[in-house]
């Protein structure tokens, strides 16, 4: 019944859906400046397509072992130790359909009915909808512009309580370009060790962090290995979103069954996508430099040409996004997202998507070159001045 409820509840979103009204919207257009879906337009790196050829063309048409390709998984525990992570082994990670896949596989494999997981908002919705689905309930902690969407401890201890079961941490997060301070990585830490918590730590994004900002990876902490579930993936960093190819990372008493799940949803993921991703592993790392380079000159620019528009914004330190208050011109969140997409065709999407105390914020993803961010941000001013 409950299930039953959840989907037809997700079906009337679905059409009642901003999201959906928007791509409506998009497709009677023509000339649509795209910064909505967090997907770039830079195209995967040569030698990772490369890989992937070369493996369709040497019988990588098969399924592979459901935890993922020894080879993969070797690479993947190697670069998860050499950014300062813990020393995982190859049995303790599995390879997923995209990072997606491990949120849902980790919340139905580990969510019972009536538990509760803490997640920041704003932040990565289908945290919520994988909770909702599990039967468990989502606790949203509230971030705020005034601190730069920083999570912190202080905020998350009133939210624990005897039902609380998980915490994600999304670092850098997605909406808002957050990077969790370092002491706050610790505070959380010391939280899930007296609460008995397992994290999840959500560092899709890690990557990509600006200036001197840097993730910690919760799992390699004192006493947080054997409580934390890293969750990561290639799309972002490795511009990979379409092939559709991420891990998670657990202690042993965590993996056994989450990856039997993962079986049953999947079986593995896609031979050829892991092919890839093992040649993003193991080739030069030139790509991901220039990808945040990218990531922070597009930044810079939109963030210039919204501090000219008087439009607030936390600037970012990670990610590729930037979250920014619209209340100023009167319109909600979802109301200046259709306007902006009817008169001047850029699409942005609403706070309300990541929090519910975001009504006044919109998100701009960084998927577009600077030239088609300045032509927007020119675009934003006629509609802005015409209100
Ligand atoms: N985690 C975060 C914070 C994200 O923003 C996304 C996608 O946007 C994902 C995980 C999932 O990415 P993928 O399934 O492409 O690996």
């Amino acid at each position: 019944m409950i299930k039953k409820e959840f989907i037809a509840s997700r079906i009337k979103d679905h059409e009642s859906n901003i999201v959906t009204k928007m791509w409506n919207i998009q497709s009677k257009l023509k000339n649509v400046i795209a910064m909505g879906r967090g997907d770039t337009d830079l195209d995967t790196p040569r030698h990772i397509i490369d890989a992937g050829i070369h493996a369709l063309n040497n019988g990588a048409t098969h399924y592979t072992h459901p935890m993922g390709l020894l080879e993969l998984r070797q690479a993947i525990c190697k670069d998860i130790k050499i950014n300062g992570g813990a020393q995982y082994k190859e049995d303790e990670v599995v390879v997923t359909a995209g990072g997606q896949e491990a949120m849902f596989v980790i919340a139905l494999g580990i969510l019972n009915p009536g538990d509760e997981i803490i997640t920041v908002a704003p932040g990565y919705n289908p945290y919520f909808q994988a909770a909702e689905l599990a039967e468990a309930k989502p606790v949203k902690v509230n971030t705020y512009i005034e601190n730069n969407f920083a999570m912190t401890a202080e905020a998350v201890e009133p939210l624990i309580n005897s039902k609380t079961k998980i915490l994600v941490i999304i670092n850098p997060c997605n909406p808002t370009g957050a990077v969790t301070p370092y002491d706050q990585i610790l505070k959380l830490a010391d939280l899930a060790i007296k609460h008995d918590l397992i994290v999840i730590s959500d560092e899709i994004y890690s990557r990509l962090t600006f200036r001197n900002h840097k993730v910690q990876p919760v799992a390699a902490l004192p006493g947080m290995f054997e409580r934390t579930i890293t969750l990561n993936g290639f799309s972002k960093a490795y511009c990979m979103t379409g092939w559709r190819v991420g891990y998670f990372a657990a202690p042993k008493n965590l993996i056994t069954h989450l990856s039997e799940l993962h079986h049953g949803f999947a079986i593995c993921a896609p031979a050829v996508s892991q092919h890839a991703a093992l040649a993003a592993l193991q080739g030069s790392q030139v790509c991901v430099e220039n990808m945040k380079k990218t990531m922070e000159e597009r930044c810079k620019i939109l963030c210039d040409g919204l501090e000219a528009l008087h439009i607030p914004f936390s600037e970012p330190q990670g990610g590729y996004y930037v979250y920014a208050n619209v209340s100023a011109t009167g319109l909600s969140a979802s109301d200046f997202c259709v306007k902006l997409l009817e008169e001047g065709q850029v699409i942005v999407y609403p706070g309300t998507l990541y929090g519910d105390h975001c009504d006044d914020f919109v998100r701009f993803s960084l998927t577009q070159p600077v030239n088609k961010i300045e032509e927007a941000v020119s675009r934003i001013m006629k509609v802005v001045s015409s209100i």
